[in-house]
């Protein structure tokens, strides 16, 4: 894996809040406390989107391990 950010967008109107994700990478997604899906945790999100973040390389395993395990495919990730 390079050393380059991972730009990471949950569609969060297609979460179905398993929690798969942010067991499997919790430094990353959280649970939002208000509606139940996943986010970005405040650290990684861009522009404020609870959303949208930029992921570091040495989180990028993760991330996309949890990306792959996201029952419904809403985590998507381009470099
Ligand atoms: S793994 Fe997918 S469906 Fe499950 S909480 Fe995360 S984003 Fe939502």
């Amino acid at each position: 894996m390079s050393g380059k950010l991972l730009q990471v967008t949950i569609d969060r109107d297609g979460c179905i809040s398993c929690g798969a994700c942010w067991a499997t990478c919790p430094e990353f997604f959280e649970e939002n406390p208000e509606d139940g899906f996943s986010q970005v945790v405040g650290a990684y999100r861009v522009g404020g989107n609870p959303a949208v973040g930029e992921a570091p390389a040495e989180l990028a395993e993760c991330v996309q391990d949890a990306a792959n395990g996201c029952p419904v495919e809403v985590i998507h990730i381009a470099v």
